[in-house]
């Protein structure tokens, strides 16, 4: 968990107003540093999971650092390029999309990872090998802090199975395919490397049955912690397993292979936060809550995923701690936090969600007719720079015939 200095995110509160949301690049370059140190004992590319936050401002400050881009829809695959990703730097992993949606990737020049049979039989029929595909498989593996956020279980709807792996080979054959990678995500935040270990075994099996390839990718699953000694993906060690088992299986392969990593969470989580105001201090006969001036309409990861994030008080930073309920102002049940130990909270206090650079904004909405956040980023001593603006009442309107 990093921290900015509350002087320096009540600052941006009083120039910006709240509710905000404040990314530090510095925060971002160094977890890639992180990734990319770890990982330097084999050749390894890092394609960030671009769904966990596409602001533009972000998509540069992680381009300059040399990361490839993972697009889920083609939209993403768009803003990539715009901002100018190369198309052999971005890699296009959708699920349930129509043909034409891959066509369309495919004729932008990106990396393409095929995730249904009738899919790649329907693009092998079509284009035979002319363009290198990746191939996505489920491997049935358990991971993950959530059912939800977990992606290679049994009933997931995400890669094909492994054990339709005999099928897929009829298909790659009888259509002529070039299968030039494979791919695996078992889902967020796993925070034993025993998992990635044991996705790599399923791999290699895999990889056995196509002599083409030229990397294997493992998806993400990077843990962030989310409190004060909240576990981390232990990256060192991983990366270490990984070259070892890599230079293992390519001498048993006969030919080099990548490895490819696509994470999200891990790159931008700890460099956001987000501010808000609060609005009331209501005592109830249950518990004291604390309403702030945001919702879920802007952070939905507690409600959805009960996910913990880390609250602080930046205005009273050393008052008595008090047990608080922390609350949105959606008429919906939008609570962030119950019972948390807070510094006192007066009407007025600015409170910051830490980690909330991933999936925060990116799945903001303007439910109630609420406006979404404006996003500022703090890039070393510049002063900070407003990245979007804030959202106005015409924007509810724009589009409406
Ligand atoms: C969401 C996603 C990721 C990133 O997951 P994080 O937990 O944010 O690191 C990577 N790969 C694919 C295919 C995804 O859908």
């Amino acid at each position: 968990m990093s921290a900015l200095p509350a002087s320096t995110l009540l600052a941006a509160a009083a120039q910006f107003g709240t509710p905000l949301y404040v990314y530090q690049a510095d925060t971002i370059r160094a977890q890639y540093q992180k990734l990319t140190t770890a990982f330097s004992a084999h050749p390894t590319r890092f394609f960030y999971a671009c769904k966990a936050l596409t602001n533009v401002a972000i998509l540069k400050v992680l381009l300059a650092e040399g990361a490839g881009l993972d697009c889920v829809s083609i939209n993403e695959v768009k803003l990539g390029l715009h901002v100018g990703f190369a198309p052999e730097n971005i890699l296009f992993t959708p699920n349930s999309v129509a043909f034409e949606e891959l066509v369309e990737a495919k004729d932008l020049g990106v990396n393409l990872n095929i995730d249904n049979l009738s899919l790649l039989e329907r693009f092998g029929a079509t284009f035979g090998g002319s363009y290198p595909v990746c191939v996505r498989l489920n491997p049935h593996i358990e991971a993950g802090g959530n059912y939800k956020i977990s992606t290679g279980h049994i009933d997931s709807k995400f890669g094909i199975s492994i054990h339709q792996l005999r099928h897929l080979e009829r298909v790659v054959k009888g259509t002529g395919l070039h299968v030039r990678g494979l791919h695996m995500h078992t889902g967020s935040e796993i925070k034993d490397l025993s998992v990635f270990l044991r996705v790599l075994d399923v791999i290699f099996e895999a990889a056995r049955r196509f002599p083409n390839l030229d990397f294997l990718d493992l998806g993400s699953g990077f843990k962030v912690p989310y409190k004060p000694g909240d576990p981390e993906t232990d990256v060192n060690g991983l990366g270490q397993q990984v070259a070892a088992a890599f230079k293992e299986f390519e001498h048993e392969y006969g030919r080099p292979l990548e490895a490819w990593f696509e994470p999200g969470k891990y790159l931008v989580s700890e460099s956001g936060y987000l501010l808000v105001e609060v609005s009331t201090v209501k005592h109830t006969t249950a518990t004291v809550f604390a309403g702030v001036n945001s919702g879920f309409n802007h952070l939905i990861r507690p409600m959805m995923y009960e996910a913990y994030h880390y609250i602080s008080n930046l205005s009273n930073p050393k008052g008595p701690e008090r047990l608080y309920t922390v609350v949105g102002n959606i008429c919906e049940t939008d609570t962030f936090a119950w019972d948390r130990l807070l510094p006192e909270i007066h009407e007025g206090d600015i409170l910051a969600f830490h980690n909330a650079g991933a999936y925060g904004f990116e799945m903001s909405s303007s439910f109630n007719s609420r406006l979404r956040p404006a996003e500022v980023l703090l890039d070393g001593e510049q002063p900070p720079r407003l990245i979007r603006r804030r959202q106005t009442f015409e924007d509810l309107l724009a589009g409406q015939l």
